[in-house]
């Protein structure tokens, strides 16, 4: 480098799982633009990347070999502070490299080198009037030989003066030739203006209806809870919780401010979009996985701008560039679609908590009728405000939920192995024949063999970790996924000496086949993973519902959220046990959320409706609970299965699970060896015996894409020594191993 003085320097973060930064000089050209958050462009091994700027060093003597930044495409820096921490807090949170922390901020188009300006901004040419026509008489004048002109330039007045050329033309079928007329004669001009591309420009609903009492009470009590304190609505189906949210946020917006509003993405549908821009209009930004480069794109910068307000979308919207950020709501705060599956794997919810705070004093409110326990956990312990609506709108009853039980109920001889009651198949039959609507649910479907007793319905599980062993072929035994216990799979049950059966759930598939043939007059719709793989499909499915094309909906959980169909009289469980033999900690709560979320389809209009739950388990408090709508019970009933003298699991403790892949066996379980006696040292020598350690073990999905899966579970009460043990692990950078905190599943 020449010259003298001090030379200035930026800490740049790349894109790549690497935990350092990389130094490049500042040409003085670019000074006002590389500032900490802003995106440069610079040079690698390579060809150039686009990193982010963590960092400015003045130093006095210049380094050597250093190289210049070639480019900031920003006038503002990409991420402000508070997005800027947020990367931080996740990379040290979750123990993943910044790289990634930061790449997951950041929409991917903004990525790219090719283009690190992002996809160019669409504009559109829009005509505007330049001189005034006053009177009538002067108006005849002026368009005596032109009588079309006129048409134009009075179509022009009256949408305010100014129109998009692409309007009159495609709209209000006036030629170029009449335009371009217009501007010739010197009435008219024709200006560029950017234009934002938003898909969902034209879905509106109408403002929505006044709240109810109950209601207005949760919007006060928000409003008056500490700014600082996450507010929890808990609220059954049917409560109107989407109208408490909405108003909560008018206000945010009506005081200058911005909001995010997350939702499953499952949840995104048209309707969703359309109340959401009932209220807020062109302020709404839809973040949407469906959305092109250049949607997303635009989106993005309107509300990094500060031109749109209000941000709408599923997990990655929690990092939506909003100004003045007002308020955070994250809707069905319970769904484990709020947990990213890749590095970082952040939780929504809680980055949620953490920007809020960056943010300073923005609100978070989350909503569900089936909190998680770490949420209500919070909630006992002060540390987040429980508020409830606990009725329908309408006072409409929640329906009535029959339990079934499968041991002893009479079934369907023609069903074979499916599990067909004569009560589900009576109220499925009669609810056709009324013309009314069914949904039957099943869980996804076991990849795992359980064993169970069909006769007092008792299920084998680990005496270590209290979770169902599954049955393994080679060699023959019941196997346990967390910390590796083996037993022989039992020929006999140990509570009643009964001969036990081995279960595995079914298929959606079948079950369509067998409903098909059973209700041959019925018009039967299938939504799970393989029907709604394209964008929009689960949505087209169900406004075919809604339009009463279909008679029976049947599917995965995917259709327990969020539907609200008044003709929906019938909603069936067809076998609940899948789900709650799940090798999963989680296995009992999810089976609860599910049931009562799908219960909570039936009976929402004048009709009213009935849920019925198949189960050999009809005792579980996962099922009663869900049953009574209960969410208070469920929580009574299972927080102790998972505190002392009962093996620990959150929300008594965190937890950490180290994940380790690899095209071998052997190997991938001889690091999986290596990684639980790494952690097993880690905490006697380090942190005075704060961890406990699960395994090794193979996953419960031992094989995945052609790789073997083994995993090693960590948990201590202390979050602290959990973020020690991350943060650890995350400077060894060990590519075969994922760390996955707090995690959702563990399958
Ligand atoms: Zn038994
Ligand atoms: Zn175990």
């Amino acid at each position: 480098m020449t010259g003298g003085g001090s030379a200035r320097y930026a800490e740049v973060v790349l894109p790549v799982p690497v935990s350092r930064a990389y130094t490049y000089q500042v040409p003085d050209a670019l000074a006002d633009r590389v500032v900490p958050g802003a995106r440069v462009v610079v040079p690698v091994r390579r060809g150039s990347v686009v990193g982010i700027v963590n960092a400015i060093r003045d130093q006095l003597s210049a380094i050597r070999d250093i190289k210049p930044i070639s480019a900031a495409p920003d006038e503002q820096p990409a991420l402000t502070p508070a997005l800027l921490q947020l990367g931080h807090w996740m990379s040290d949170y979750y123990g993943a490299p910044l790289g990634l922390a930061l790449r997951a901020i950041l929409p991917g188009p903004l990525w790219s080198v090719a283009r690190p300006a992002g996809p160019g901004e669409a504009s559109e040419r829009v005509l505007a009037l330049t001189q005034r026509v006053e009177s009538l008489l002067e108006r005849e004048r002026v368009f005596k030989r032109a009588p079309k002109r006129r048409v134009a330039y009075e179509a022009v007045e009256a949408l305010g003066g100014s129109a998009p050329i692409r309007h009159l033309t495609d709209q209000l079928k006036l030629s170029n030739t009449v335009i371009n007329g217009l501007v010739t004669q010197g009435l008219a001009r024709i200006d560029r203006h950017t234009e934002t591309r938003d898909p969902f420009a034209a879905l509106s609903s109408p403002p929505p209806a006044s709240l109810t009492a109950d209601q207005q009470r949760v919007v006060a009590a928000t409003q008056n809870a500490a700014a600082d304190t996450p507010v929890l609505i808990q609220g059954v189906t049917g409560s109107g919780k989407t109208l408490v949210y909405l108003d909560l946020l008018r206000g945010v917006v009506a005081s200058g401010q911005g909001a995010i509003l997350l939702v499953p993405e499952i949840a995104l549908t048209p309707q969703t979009v359309a109340r959401v821009r009932g209220v807020f209009g062109d302020q709404v930004a839809v973040l949407h996985s469906g959305l092109s480069d250049g949607e997303r794109a635009d989106a993005w910068r309107a509300l990094r701008r500060g031109e749109r307000r209000v941000a709408v979308g599923p997990r990655s919207a929690v990092f939506a560039p909003v100004q003045r950020l007002g308020a955070i709501v994250v809707d069905e705060e319970h769904d484990p679609s709020y947990k990213q599956g890749s590095a970082p794997r952040y939780h929504a919810r809680d980055a949620a908590v953490e920007r809020a705070r960056l943010e300073g004093g923005a609100r978070v409110i989350l909503g569900s009728a089936t909190p998680s326990l770490e949420t209500l956990d919070l909630t006992r312990r002060g540390r987040v405000v429980r508020l409830t609506l606990p009725e329908r709108v309408g006072a409409r009853p929640l329906p009535p939920v029959d339990v079934i039980d499968l041991k002893t109920a009479p079934r369907v001889p023609e069903a074979g192995a499916i599990p067909w009651t004569e009560a589900l198949d009576g109220a499925v039959g009669g609810a056709l024949q009324r013309g009314e609507q069914v949904i039957l649910l099943l869980n996804r479907r076991g990849f795992a063999t359980f064993v169970q007793c069909p006769a007092c319905g008792h299920v084998p599980g680990c005496p270590q970790c209290a979770i169902a062993l599954t049955v393994h072929q080679t060699p023959a035994a019941m196997r346990c996924h967390y910390c590796g216990h083996e037993e022989p799979v039992p020929e006999i049950c140990a509570i009643c000496g009964h001969a036990t059966q081995r279960l595995r759930g079914l298929g959606t598939q079948q079950l369509e086949h067998f409903v098909a043939a059973r209700f041959p007059a019925a018009r039967i719709a299938r939504m799970d993973l393989d029907t709604t793989s394209t964008k929009w499909s689960h949505h087209h499915i169900l406004e075919r519902v809604a339009r009463g094309e279909v008679d029976i909906l049947l599917g995965t959980q995917m259709i327990a959220k969020g539907l609200d169909f008044p003709n929906v009289t019938v909603v069936g469980v067809v076998d609940a046990d899948t789900g709650l033999h799940f090798p999963d900690f989680r296995a009992a709560e999810r089976t609860f959320q599910l049931v009562a979320q799908v219960a909570g389809r039936a009976g929402r209009g004048p009709k009213g409706g009935r849920v019925y739950v198949q189960t050999r388990s009809p005792d579980h408090h996962a099922i009663q609970a869900a049953a009574a709508h209960s969410m208070e019970a469920f929580a009574e009933a299972e927080l102790p299965h998972r505190t002392p003298p009962n093996p620990l699991y959150p929300p008594s403790v965190g937890l950490v699970r180290f994940v380790v892949s690899g095209r071998e066996q052997g190997r991938t379980a001889a690091i999986a060896e290596r990684v639980a006696a790494w952690l097993r040292r880690a905490g006697t020598e380090r942190l005075e015996g704060a961890l406990t350690v699960l395994g090794p073990a193979p996953c419960p999905i031992t094989r995945l894409k052609g790789l073997w899966r083994w995993h090693v579970l960590v948990k201590a009460a202390e979050a602290r020594a959990l973020g020690r043990v991350v943060r650890a692990w995350r400077a060894k950078s060990h590519r075969a191993v994922t760390v996955d905190r707090d995690p959702v599943s563990l399958l």
